[in-house]
């Protein structure tokens, strides 16, 4: 078959599904079940019946708005693709700036203590070790079926040569969490669940993405307040805390911060598309 033709039909599949952005999904999804990149499509002579018979299969559960990060099995996010599916958040790429914030933080420090709050995919976690060689990292995931994740991608890593990643399963809002690194950590970065409690979400996040990573009750910010305590406890006086939230929290979420008042420095973030996106503060 004719990729043009194929990738039209496919993209106007896609938008009349509702898919925010069908003709790179189409584009993507084909290279995926070709075993190419997304370049090499533009000078593809022929698509044979078999991959074509592959790429309506995936198409039609995309058409059904099953993230497209599940199709492929992967999620590119900063330096890394990580493993992704179901029980497990596909990571977005406005916390890439997150991650950005603390390597900032981190620059300079020779093996450095960071904690990363509701890991999931291990995204903000392996960056961290990926970029700034030799911080000791530790990942915290409570949801069972997320974890696995976080370990099979933490192990690909070590693969690679980064640094190793410790995975631990806990809730971040447990007071006797990583009591051993109590006083000593000098980032704590999180993306915690901050979709307030009946908002609506994409298909794709509201039926793929795990209820422990999204919701956050009534305003969001229920496991942001339990977290502060954690992070208050576990770092060292002068270390950072970064919290990811969403485009309507840029105001509540520091107010919360501040009037915990174990914090100094209380800031707020835009991501690149100017949304309000993460609050940081200081341990005073
Ligand atoms: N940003 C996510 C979304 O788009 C929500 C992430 C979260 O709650 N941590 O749904």
């Amino acid at each position: 078959m004719n990729p043009r033709t194929l990738l039209a039909d496919a993209a106007r599949t896609l938008a009349e599904a509702g898919v925010e952005s069908p003709r790179v999904d189409a584009e993507l999804l084909l290279a995926h079940v070709l075993g190419t990149s997304r370049t090499a499509l533009l000078t593809l002579a022929d698509v044979d019946d078999d991959a074509a018979a592959r790429f309506a299969a995936l198409l039609g559960q995309r058409a059904d708005r099953v993230p497209l990060q599940h199709l492929t099995g992967r999620a590119a996010f900063r330096h890394l693709e990580l493993a992704v599916g179901p029980g497990v958040f596909v990571p977005r790429p406005e916390t890439e700036l997150l991650v950005d914030w603390a390597l900032q933080r981190l620059d300079g420090l020779s093996g450095p203590i960071v904690v990363d709050l509701g890991s999931g995919s291990g995204a903000i976690a392996l960056s961290i070790a990926h970029e700034h060689p030799g911080a000791r990292v530790t990942a915290v995931e409570r949801d069972p079926g997320a974890i696995a994740w976080t370990r099979h991608n933490a192990l690909a890593r070590v693969g690679a040569g980064d640094t190793p990643v410790g995975v631990v399963a806990g809730d971040m809002t447990d007071p006797a969490l990583l009591s051993e690194l109590e006083g000593r950590v000098d980032v704590v970065v999180s993306n915690p669940p901050y979709v307030p409690d009946g908002a609506t979400v994409p298909r794709e996040v509201a039926d793929h993405d795990p209820p422990l990573a999204l919701w956050g009750g009534p305003d969001g910010l229920d496991v942001v307040r339990g977290l502060l305590g954690t992070a208050a406890r576990l770092l060292r006086p002068g270390g950072w805390l970064g919290i990811e939230h969403a485009d309507q929290q840029g105001t509540a979420l520091p107010a919360v911060v501040r009037s915990h008042g174990s914090f100094t420095d209380v800031e707020d973030h835009p991501d690149l598309a100017g949304r309000p996106r993460f609050t940081t503060a200081r341990r005073g």
